[in-house]
């Protein structure tokens, strides 16, 4: 028990502790359930980037906290499921292809025999997450945070249980709460799961071997992610997608569309306007029936897998809400207010189970000034300047409005692009396919969207959030001195495009 809690044995008729401990021992030996009881200043409910990291901070600014996890490990959908797994697939994926397709043998290096041993692949995937989830506990001793493994029920405004696998109770009494649930995959109606054929994102991370067909039910991120690993090592890839464009919620146009272009090059087969009507398992196959939207001709399919990453959807089960009358909204999400406080004022959520972006990065955030606004700050989060990432290859990555939704919105803007074909270190690395765009007020200058596809987007594009964070115009990005020769300079060069319509270089 970690020196910062009171901490007593509890059981059902109240005696003197000395009896108590006795009692729960005499319990456990009669197989009957017993309860351990804490005080907190904070409970956090869920261990994902939103949950650990507001644990942290709590205790780091003096909070006594809790944090209670039902999964064996810690950091949530992200480390365990999400971000780490699909980023370690998608890296060395990467380098197998570089290998494979005759790219290094283009850069002089030739690699004879190369071939692709996916249990080790996997192996390094598997270790990433080990060491990432393992220094979280790590940071949880560091910190003096409480951890909790058992599935946490709030039992009212002040009160949470944590159900543990020995079905033994904690107790915890807290000033504050914070659920930090996360999200789980969206089922699509009708097709069955089974992690093995038809697969989640989560099947997808540890396929066995390499699918000869593999099927996408949705081009949103997480499907291209995963798409582009399996058709990296092998697997011929067909996405089906209901809508017209690819990459998701967010994506400018003219992105989407170069997008699309790239990864046919690289062998993705799209059916756009697609309507999947239903799937089963057949064997070690599976049939897919599809529409077009747009003739309702209808087609026929067969994969060897088929991954269904339709989105995800807010996580709240057995969470105990209707005790404390919390009413989730018409998506299953907890509605919060500007504090992040829920109907009930003691009682905060934060991350992928309340409005905006499922995002790791956006859970963090909300996890950090949700505890300070708990001690008197006053949390505030721009959820415009909240980057997406996709990381493919080349990435893309955007941040601000894209074109659709300024001309929606009615706002006079100006144009800035830069190709990456004009960029001294992107042409130095042979990597030169994509571009950087600039959207910046046509009164103002001030940047108000960013969006680049094309080599290190996922990095260059927290430039762009910093200079939206603090009111940046384009010429200011423009003005600064950026090092040479990188790939940020085509940032810079798309600001002075926006700012003046006249870059150096292009
Ligand atoms: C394949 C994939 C790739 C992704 N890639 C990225 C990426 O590259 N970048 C990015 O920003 N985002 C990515 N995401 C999304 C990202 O993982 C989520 O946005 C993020 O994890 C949300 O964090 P969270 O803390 O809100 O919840 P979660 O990470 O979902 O964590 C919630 C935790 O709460 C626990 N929990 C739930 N209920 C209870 C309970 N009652 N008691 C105790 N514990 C409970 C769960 O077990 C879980 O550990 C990806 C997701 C997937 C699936």
């Amino acid at each position: 028990m970690q020196c910062n809690l009171r901490h007593f044995i509890n059981i059902s008729t109240k005696g003197n502790a000395c009896f108590q401990n006795h009692r729960a021992i005499l319990s456990i030996l009669q197989g009957r359930n017993y309860s351990t009881t804490h005080e907190a200043d904070l409970v956090v409910i869920g261990s994902g980037p939103g949950g650990y990291v507001a644990s942290i901070k709590a205790a780091q600014l003096g909070m006594n906290t809790v944090c209670i996890e039902k999964n064996d490990t810690l950091g949530g959908t992200c480390l365990n499921v999400g971000c780490i797994p699909s980023k370690a697939l998608l890296n060395n994926s990467h380098y197998y292809h570089m290998a494979h397709s005759g790219d290094l043998a283009a850069r002089g290096i030739h690699v004879e025999n190369v071939r692709l041993d996916l249990e080790a692949l996997m192996g390094q995937k598997v270790n990433a997450v080990k060491s990432l989830t393992g220094g979280i506990a790590q940071l949880f001793k560091k910190n003096k945070v409480t951890h909790i493994q058992g599935h946490g029920t709030i039992t009212g405004p002040n009160t949470v249980v944590a159900k543990k696998a020995d079905g033994s109770e904690e107790i915890v009494n807290t000033k504050n709460i914070m659920i930090a649930t996360g999200s789980e995959v969206t089922p699509f109606p009708g097709i069955e799961v089974d992690e093995e054929v038809i697969v989640s994102s989560t099947g997808a991370l540890k396929l066995s071997k390499v699918p000869d067909r593999m099927g996408l039910i949705g081009a949103g991120v997480i499907g291209l992610e995963l798409g582009s690993v399996w058709c990296r090592l092998g697997s011929e890839v067909t996405a089906i997608e209901f809508l017209g464009t690819i990459g998701g919620a967010g994506i400018d146009g003219e992105v989407s569309k170069t997008f699309q272009k790239i990864l046919v090059k690289q062998h993705i087969q799209f059916k756009l306007n697609t309507k999947v009507l239903g799937a089963q398992r057949n064997g070690d196959k599976v049939n897919v029936q599809v529409e077009s939207v747009k003739d309702g001709k209808k087609e026929d399919l067969e994969f060897d897998v088929l991954l269904v990453s339709v989105g995800r959807r807010p996580y709240t089960e057995g969470l105990g809400l209707e005790s404390v009358g919390i009413v989730k909204d018409d998506k299953g999400r907890i509605p919060v207010n500007g504090m992040f406080q829920t109907v009930v004022p003691s009682i905060h959520a934060i991350g992928d189970c309340i409005h905006g972006p499922m995002l790791a990065h956006k859970a963090e955030d909300e996890g950090v000034i949700c505890v300070e606004g708990m001690l008197g700050g006053h949390p505030h989060i721009d959820y415009n300047c909240v980057p997406s990432v996709v990381y493919t290859h080349p990435e893309v990555a955007w941040v601000g409005k894209n074109e659709e939704e300024l001309k929606k919105e009615g706002v006079e803007y100006n144009v800035g692009k830069f190709p990456f074909m004009a960029n001294s270190r992107a042409k130095t690395n042979n990597e030169t396919d994509g571009f950087v765009k600039v959207l910046a007020d046509k009164q103002t200058d001030r940047v108000l969207g960013t969006h680049i596809i094309g080599p290190a987007a996922g990095e260059l594009i927290n430039e762009a959030a910093l200079a939206m964070e603090y009111g940046a115009s384009a010429e200011d990005v423009a003005r600064v001195c950026h090092a040479h020769p990188t790939c940020a300079e085509a940032l810079r060069e798309a600001n002075l495009a926006a700012t003046c319509g006249k870059p150096i270089n292009f």
